[in-house]
């Protein structure tokens, strides 16, 4: 058996280098002017079937495929933030919260509005992205247009998941951080700090080029790196997932990865204190970056002590203005 270990070494490695060598996906990338799989099922029961487009727009015309992105990305964004964002809303969010004294007249009716127009904004600029991906200036395949077993094309959904989540986590990271700096914060990203005291259907409510900004990570990458469509997809429906997730209110996270992942927990400190817990899935580029902060509820101060009004120390509406304040000089 130990005789054998080298050889299953080799042969081992020899599969990964074939497995993950760029050279493979060339062939195909070059040659995906085909229609995206989501345009392409819309194309054909929905937009040539009840002729929304005037007769002389292809299918392939950039104009016609630029709407249809655009269209697609918003009815998939608001599907996914009007059905999940109600239920985490009732099943999981501490409705004590509502009773904050940084909880806004209205808020929630606000944070849906904000929402659900920026997006049409945010879903033109995205379609210009978009356009882009649908004209083959990606990476994007799927697993019919390659040749491979059933193991490889676990391993390359895996590598792929893996691979979008680290990169997009570290660019946003950055990208949030640019848009704290005090040139640009009042700007862009202010509105969406409005929400002191985030519900889950604050998730989606950003100035458009600020949720243009955040979203342009999830783009770029299947522009450079070989990414599943399939894979693609689900991730897109899971990060929107994540998103409202941070601004559920609910704190819990296992003991044992409390150090590496940005939850709710961390990303309510973001929406009161501004300058710490960027990040957006792990807490790894705050640590690196020194804006780490050990969120609140962690150290025993709970936003649901400030409403009762029973806690020794609680974050006010005084202590929190003083944040803003830095905020705006710093
Ligand atoms: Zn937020
Ligand atoms: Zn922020």
């Amino acid at each position: 058996m130990i005789l054998k270990m080298p050889a299953l070494l080799l042969s081992a490695s020899c599969h990964l280098s074939r497995l993950f060598s760029q050279s493979r996906f060339v062939s195909f990338s070059t040659r995906l002017i085909k229609m995206d799989l989501v345009v392409d099922i819309a194309d054909r029961y929905f937009f040539t079937k009840y002729n929304i487009y005037p007769g002389d727009w292809s299918e392939d015309y950039w104009l016609r495929q630029c709407f249809s992105s655009a269209i697609l990305c918003y009815i998939g964004g608001t599907t996914i933030y009007l059905t999940v964002s109600p239920l985490v809303f009732w099943f999981i969010f501490d409705h004590r919260l509502m009773k904050h004294p940084l909880f806004l007249k209205n808020q929630i009716r606000r944070e849906m509005w904000m929402s659900l127009t920026a997006g049409i904004f945010l879903c033109l600029l995205t379609s210009v992205v978009l356009l882009l991906e649908l004209r083959g200036y990606s990476k994007l395949y799927s697993m019919d247009e390659i040749d491979v077993t059933v193991y490889e094309a676990i391993v390359l959904v895996i590598r792929d998941s893996v691979g979008l989540i680290l990169f997009s986590d570290c660019l946003i990271y950055w990208i949030h951080r640019f848009l704290h700096h005090r040139y640009i914060y009042r700007h862009l990203h202010k509105q969406h700090h409005k929400w002191k005291i985030p519900t889950p259907f604050a998730s989606i409510a950003f100035h458009p080029f600020d949720g243009f900004l955040q979203s342009v990570p999830y783009h770029i990458y299947p522009c450079i790196f070989p990414t599943n469509r399939h894979a693609y997809l689900v991730l897109f429906f899971l990060v929107i997932v994540w998103t409202i997730s941070i601004h559920d209110g609910d704190y819990r996270v296992p003991t044992v990865l409390r150090p590496f992942i940005n939850g709710s927990a961390h990303h309510t400190d973001h929406h009161l204190f501004y300058n710490y817990n960027y990040g957006q899935y792990f807490t790894f580029w705050d640590r690196i970056a020194g804006s780490y902060r050990s969120p609140s509820v962690y150290e025993g101060v709970s936003l649901v002590d400030a409403v009762n009004k029973k806690a020794t120390k609680v974050i006010d509406e005084g202590e929190c203005n003083g944040y803003v304040g830095k905020a705006h000089e710093g």
